[in-house]
């Protein structure tokens, strides 16, 4: 998404090796906002996007050895297992002053088929607008409940982005959600907050690079 609205996400794609791209195609050659399902993955082959399989062995070795140890029916633990969660999310604001954000997960582990979290949902896990960017890692049913990126980036129309991802973690906690946010507001403040287990995030400015684990506050 980017700071004069434009927006495009996919949802419940499969076979494709960078969905964002695709999502990045669905907001510039389609009138929509969200395509999802066969639909999204026939769109991507149209636009030249290779079958991809995801699930390496690692991964499934993964998958098997959580849901062993999930006892409780599904979701009522999640969100006390932060290895559960696996988004990549980036914020950016350009030389002219232009800020946009991208968000990429396979999803909350052993969720049902078909389950849509907040990633590809405007406003829940990204938003942009002129005051700043967010996105959203966590509990997606949470985060989507909340509206998340929305609220902080609402927030940073009255405050620094480091104070804002105070207050909307703050307002996160408080509704039970677990969630991470990664922001920046259109002076180049970062906002890094979570209250899961740990986050790891880095910054690039001036050309520099600096890397980070959070562990939650
Ligand atoms: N928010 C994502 C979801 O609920 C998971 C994640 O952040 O890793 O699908």
């Amino acid at each position: 998404m980017t700071d004069d609205r434009r927006f495009g996400a996919v949802a419940a794609i499969t076979g494709v090796r960078h969905p964002i791209c695709v999502a990045r195609s669905v907001m510039g050659k389609t009138d929509h906002l969200i395509l999802g399902g066969r639909h999204a993955v026939r769109f991507a082959r149209l636009c030249g996007m290779k079958y991809h399989d995801p699930r390496t062995l690692e991964k499934q070795r993964a998958w098997r050895r959580k849901r062993k140890t999930l006892r409780s029916a599904y979701f009522k633990k999640l969100a006390d297992v932060a290895e559960l969660y696996g988004t990549v999310g980036v914020v950016a604001l350009d030389s002219a002053g232009r800020l946009c954000v991208g968000t990429s997960t396979g999803g909350i582990a052993l969720r049902l088929p078909g389950r849509i979290g907040d990633t590809p949902v405007p406003g829940a896990g990204s938003y942009a607008c002129r005051h700043g960017a967010v996105s959203a890692t966590g509990h997606g049913e949470e985060i989507l409940r909340l509206l998340l990126s929305f609220r902080a980036v609402s927030l940073m129309a009255r405050h620094a982005a480091p104070v804002a991802g105070t207050k909307a973690q703050a307002y996160a906690t408080e509704h039970g959600c677990k969630c991470g946010l990664l922001g920046i507001d259109r002076r180049g403040r970062i906002m890094c907050v979570n209250n899961t287990k740990s986050m790891s995030w880095c910054y690039v400015k001036d050309g520099s690079l600096r890397t980070f684990k959070q562990k939650s506050d």
